[in-house]
């Protein structure tokens, strides 16, 4: 069953080459979105997982970590927390600055979303450098909450996020689907 809901999953992901710059191969996920189907799988599945690690709230990283998170979450009995690039959050912020390969980007979450006592499961489409979910469990931390672990869509290996992710992950699992 898991093997037929990834050939389903891997068929509705759309390879976009040069996109959106040159060498880049970009996953796109809106044929997965538009079947509902697949949808529900994949959201299906990954609310199973974040059950399974004892989460107590969902994280989705913006933008299409929003589009996977809400669902997951709602599917899951947790509460859905947004976190969001620099500037967009009118309340309180944590915030917390990556680097790129060229330059660096800022993400915050509302502070008063993450307490002692939460267990954080961080959702996203496409785990790449890693760089973009390692600072998230940065901000998840220092919020005071612990992290459940870390469900990607798709990890692409040859970035190495896998290899970044893991020592911050601090025995929290890693799962792409
Ligand atoms: P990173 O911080 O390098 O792991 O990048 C993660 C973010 O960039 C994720 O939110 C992804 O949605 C997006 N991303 C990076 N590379 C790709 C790609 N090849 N296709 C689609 N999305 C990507």
């Amino acid at each position: 069953e898991t093997a037929e809901i990834n050939t389903l999953l891997l068929s509705r992901i759309r390879d976009v080459p040069d996109y959106p710059e040159p060498g880049v191969m970009f996953k796109d996920i809106t044929p997965l979105l538009a079947d509902p189907v697949a949808f529900a799988a994949l959201t299906g599945a990954l609310a199973d997982l974040s059950v399974r690690c004892g989460a107590t709230k969902v994280v989705g990283l913006e933008a299409r970590g929003f589009i996977l998170g809400a669902p997951v979450a709602l599917r899951a009995g947790l509460g859905f927390i947004p976190v969001r690039k620099a500037g967009k959050l009118p309340g309180a912020t944590l915030s917390q600055v990556y680097d790129l390969e060229y330059g660096s980007a800022e993400i915050e979450v509302h502070a008063e979303d993450l307490a002692v006592g939460d267990r954080v499961m961080v959702i996203d489409d496409v785990l790449a450098t890693g760089g973009t979910a390692e600072a998230s469990l940065r901000l998840i931390r220092r919020a005071g909450a612990e992290v459940a672990g870390v469900a990607v869509l798709m990890e692409l290996g040859f970035l190495g996020g896998r290899e970044r992710l893991v020592p911050a992950l601090d025995g929290a699992p890693l799962e792409a689907l």
